[in-house]
């Protein structure tokens, strides 16, 4: 793969960052950077949907005008994934005039290849949802999300003709098996696509709101939500120039959660198609989490914070356990208990224990001094080297079927390797023995590379512990030393740091 183009959903500036967005950047973050490191051209977009009727009325309540409030809160949302690391390469506002820009021409584009329709409608209306709902949709009559009955609207509106494209979605969806992925949510769209879709309400009426994008055809109507931020995807890239278009749509991965399937695997391809570009190439659906058992909510006090995280454990930590504990398109539980379990056991204990005994006996026994290797290595550190080599190979094919807890499972099946290398070798017995001592360099410049291998490795995931084992090490970010073969990275002399706590245990006993 010689270029990527990661997306995540614009999320609602009238929401906070909480687990549920961090997951969706946590995963796109370690792609990107993952993808970086292999070489291959990245871009990685994120941003904020600013449009419709709740941020009207949110602003409205704070006595701002819209713009002034959704320059706050974009902000706001902007300077958490700052200061959580991520590093997108663009934050797109849908309310930036480059976008509103764009999704005129495509509205005109389509309007005058007549696949947009005026027609009068009535139906059930959730204000809540900013959508009609059918009456098979509902719960009870009322709207599922917001437990509210809808109310009933008639007015003239637009119409998208998305019925027109649905055999041809289908087939696709046929011809390309992961299209949408994990298979569960493809599935799911078959089956959408199996039953009549109609077509889709694209208009507000202005006296109804007017916080939206004006349709460039009807200055009384501005654009439906999802028929403004969806084309963010495309936006974002034709504003970078029509190159950058071709060069990245091709390769474009979205990634959402669960609850937006609809709107992107249904929604948005057909919009495409009408637009006469390409489809994206790939929809990946995570699942949902919940937090010890119950459904997250502000009410009962139990959502989980990506700052938070950052301040009690920090935020490397916070990524390793969101990565390793959940299954990709799968929903799971954050228990404060399986954190302080695995942080002890896999962090505190596998990799923290490594590294600290490393180098501590390489600075009691040779003054934090480098040894050179023999022209002949042993048995044992050689399959030490294959047990990394192997870790290397698992994570790429992991990363590429979006299973990033076996990803690092392989990489912790050699951290663990390493520890028993440790063991088995037992350098602090063969130090005592004079004649022994060149062999006890030998051992820990196996380690050494080990720990080096380590860092590479977990870079993507863990960035801020991969670059302090690199510190530790003694090697510069552009060193080409930190990218060499094993054996060939530290010369005779080099000198490593003293030992470090990067991750200190978190003590359980007596509390609670
Ligand atoms: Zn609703």
């Amino acid at each position: 793969m010689d270029r990527i183009y990661l997306t995540t959903p614009l999320y609602y500036v009238n929401a906070e960052p909480h687990l549920g967005s961090a997951y969706t950047m946590i995963i796109t973050d370690t792609l990107a950077r993952y993808y970086r490191a292999s070489g291959c051209d990245t871009f990685y977009l994120t941003g904020t949907d600013e449009h419709g009727d709740k941020i009207a009325q949110a602003a409205a309540q704070a006595r701002l005008d819209p713009k002034a409030f959704t320059d706050e809160i974009s902000a706001r949302f902007r300077a958490t994934w700052d200061s959580c690391g991520f590093a997108y390469d663009h934050f797109i506002r849908t309310t930036d005039s480059y976008h509103v820009g764009y999704v005129q021409e495509l509205l005109t584009k389509v309007y005058q290849a007549g696949d947009i329709y005026f027609d009068r409608y009535g139906g059930l209306y959730c204000f809540g949802c900013e959508r009609f709902y059918t009456e098979k949709e509902l719960v009870g009559g009322k709207c599922p999300d917001h437990l509210t009955e809808p109310q009933l609207i008639e007015e003239e509106n637009y119409f998208f003709r998305m019925s027109k494209y649905q055999d041809r979605l289908l087939r696709h969806l046929e011809e390309h098996p992961d299209f949408i992925r994990p298979e569960g949510f493809r599935n799911e769209v078959a089956a959408m696509l199996r039953e009549p879709i109609g077509d889709l309400c694209i208009s507000r009426p202005k006296s109804r709101l007017t916080w939206g994008i004006e349709l460039p055809f009807d200055h009384n109507y501005v654009t439906y939500v999802w028929f403004d931020a969806l084309i963010n995807y495309v936006s974002a890239l034709k504003h970078k120039g029509e190159d950058f278009f071709q060069k990245f749509w091709p390769s474009a991965e979205h990634f959402i959660g669960k609850d937006i399937v609809k709107p992107h695997g249904v929604f948005w391809p057909t919009m495409l198609m009408a637009a006469g570009l390409p489809l994206y190439k790939h929809l990946n659906v995570h699942g949902f989490w919940t937090a010890e058992g119950q459904k997250m909510s502000k009410s009962l006090g139990n959502t989980v914070s990506p700052l938070e995280m950052k301040k009690t454990i920090g935020m490397d930590a916070f990524r390793y356990f969101v990565l390793r504990e959940s299954v990709f398109g799968q929903d799971s539980d954050f228990r404060q208990d399986s954190l302080t379990a695995r942080y002890n056991a896999d962090l505190a204990n596998n990799l923290g224990n490594l590294v600290s005994r490393v180098l501590a006996m390489q600075q009691k026994y040779f003054n934090g001094l480098v040894q050179s290797l023999g022209s002949t290595w042993a048995p044992e550190d050689v399959e030490l080297k294959e047990r990394f080599v192997k870790a290397e190979y698992e994570l790429g094919s992991h990363m590429a079927d979006l299973q990033f807890h076996r990803a690092l499972e392989a990489v912790w099946a050699a951290i663990d390797y390493a520890n028993r290398y440790i063991v088995q070798t037992a350098p602090f017995t063969l130090f005592k023995e004079t004649d022994k001592r060149s062999r006890v360099g030998e051992v820990l410049h196996h380690l050494l590379d080990a720990i080096r291998t380590i860092s590479r490795l977990i870079a993507p995931f863990m960035p801020d512990t991969a670059g302090e084992l690199r510190l530790l090490l003694g090697l510069g970010e552009d060193d080409p030393a930190y990218r060499a073969a094993w054996g060939e990275c530290f010369a005779k002399g080099h000198a490593v740091k003293p030992p470090k706590v990067l991750f200190p245990r978190i003590e359980t006993e007596g509390k609670r």
